[in-house]
């Protein structure tokens, strides 16, 4: 029995099992008659028959099947499951688009402090002025950092952040008595831009990349007119490249009278370099659970503050935390609000180590977490361009998208293969297939947290994966082998959640 091994630095594989491939026994088949997982001491109480306590017709006609393990046994049963995940502590997980990155400690140290667990978000401001305040200081640090004039804290996620955005743009456009139908969407755009256009009540244009990877601009200029609301970008775009030619973007979308929105998905690389309120967007959302410390991935929250150029602060969610003028802290309400997009105040533990985050690097720590991250994918791609050629053949971001286009054609093998046996190598998965506009496309972001050594023990273990696909392509396909839950059928996984594990 082979269990998935830690690349270790350098390559070098440590012993500890990441992702064991035992199979653990349920807590039924640890389970022996009579044992356990308390005692209580001897009190003195008198025992008493059930009856005499429970009317009869409430009392089980049969005992419930309960498991029988002591405490010390049940720990180590849900601790040695705990150890099956891969995480971000363990491991490398260069999911592109996601950045996956190592969050410091510190921001969960500062989310735990008694005095912000401990306060409901329904205790009036008076009682709460320490919560309010951090609330403002980050809305004032998420100005700076993106150029923007105002900020709503609300949304719950990435996501959820483009539906207020949208709901902003309609808000805006109904107030100019002007009731426009479509927005603009590159073809490379994540799949939620376009979800969430239609849930704002909008139709999707959508504009083609050139050969550069890069919106086509002649295109943007081609589909403008009055009844485009606004286009929506990400810069860097989802295969990793800078816009170049953003302020013409900006310039002719404002023309017509639209709006930019900024898909701040990869704020990650553009940190304390450039900010999207000089690019000239109007409004744009940030995972602050990606760029801002919070471990994600498994579906736990996050945060997707929006900030807003000048002209839309009067329609932001409400009510906003804010600074009175008696210099007390409280809420207000903007005049034309589009409403509350959270119950509360959005995701409060999220947002607390957001600020941790930021205050913790300080400006010039932000702006080093951009350059490390983009080096660090510049300098995986040179890497391993000799097996996997990038996508777009020069200089990205934080991100760098290949192909196993050729790979596939030679050996049979596909870029879900080689991902799958990465897992088995210890790593985590790169994205695959997308963006949809690269040929078997694999995306890899190594974020700033990972050391060269990481990334050549990446490098290798994808090397080796190639030259397999050449060797034995079959192997390839059936990979992962050592992983708790082997390969699956993609399609059936999705819709029947129920796994059924091979015992082995
Ligand atoms: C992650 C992501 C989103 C969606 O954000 P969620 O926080 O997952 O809702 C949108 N756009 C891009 C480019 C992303 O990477």
């Amino acid at each position: 029995m082979k269990s998935t091994i830690n690349q270790a630095p350098g390559g070098k594989a440590s012993s500890a099992p990441l992702m064991g491939s035992a199979a653990e026994p349920t807590l039924f088949e640890l389970s022996v008659p009579g044992r356990s997982a308390y005692q209580l001491r001897t009190t003195g109480v008198p025992e008493m028959p059930l009856e005499s306590l429970i009317p009869a017709s409430l009392l089980r006609e049969s005992d419930v099947d309960i498991a029988e393990v002591s405490e010390r046994d049940l720990v180590a049963h849900f601790t040695r499951l705990s150890h099956r995940q891969f995480s971000v502590d363990l491991g490398f997980y260069p999911l592109g688009s996601c950045t996956m990155k190592y969050n410091p400690k510190f921001c969960d140290e500062v989310a735990n402090m008694v005095g912000l667990v401990d306060v409901h978000p329904a205790t009036p401001a008076s009682l709460s002025q320490g919560w309010i305040e951090l609330l403002v200081e980050l809305e004032a640090d998420l100005c700076e950092i993106t150029g923007m004039a105002a900020v709503t804290l609300q949304p719950a996620a990435g996501a959820a952040g483009e539906l207020t955005g949208l709901l902003l743009m309609s808000a805006y456009h109904r107030a100019r008595g002007d009731r426009r139908k479509r927005i603009l969407i590159p073809d490379s755009a994540h799949g939620t831009n376009p979800a969430s256009v239609t849930l704002g009540g909008y139709e999707v244009t959508t504009i083609p990349s050139d050969e550069r990877g890069l919106v086509d601009v002649a295109a943007v200029k081609a589909a403008l007119d009055t009844d485009v609301a606004g286009i929506m970008l990400t810069n860097p775009n989802t295969v990793g490249l800078f816009e170049e030619e953003i302020a013409e973007i900006a310039a002719a979308v404002h023309d017509v009278g639209g709006l930019l929105y900024y898909d701040g998905a990869n704020l990650n690389a553009i940190l304390g370099v450039v900010r999207p309120g000089d690019m000239g967007f109007d409004i744009m959302h940030m995972n602050v659970h990606k760029t801002f410390a919070t471990p994600h991935g498994g579906g736990g929250p996050g945060a997707g503050p929006v900030a807003v150029s000048q002209r839309l602060v009067e329609y932001l969610p409400g009510p906003k935390p804010v600074r009175l003028e008696d210099g007390n802290y409280g809420y207000e309400t903007p005049p034309h609000s589009i409403g509350r997009m959270h119950s509360w105040h959005g995701n409060a533990m999220v947002l607390a180590r957001t600020l941790a985050y930021i205050k913790v690097h300080g400006g010039d720590g932000l702006r080093r977490v951009a350059e490390r991250a983009v080096l660090n994918a510049n300098w995986l791609r040179k890497r391993i361009e000799g097996d996997y050629p990038p996508a777009y053949d020069r200089v990205c971001m934080h991100e760098v998208v290949v192909s196993a286009g050729a790979i596939k054609r030679e050996t049979g093998a596909k870029a879900l293969d080689i991902a799958k046996a990465l897992l088995e190598e210890g790593f985590h998965a790169p994205t695959v297939y997308f963006p949809l506009i690269v040929d078997e496309a694999l995306m890899f972001e190594p974020t700033e947290t990972e050391s060269l050594q990481t990334l050549e023990a990446l490098a290798q273990s994808l090397e080796k994966i190639a030259a397999k696909a050449i060797s034995d392509p079959g192997s390839l396909a059936l990979a992962p082998q050592s992983t708790p839950v082997r390969r699956v059928d993609e399609a059936r996984a999705a819709r029947q959640l129920i796994p059924t594990f091979d015992a082995r």
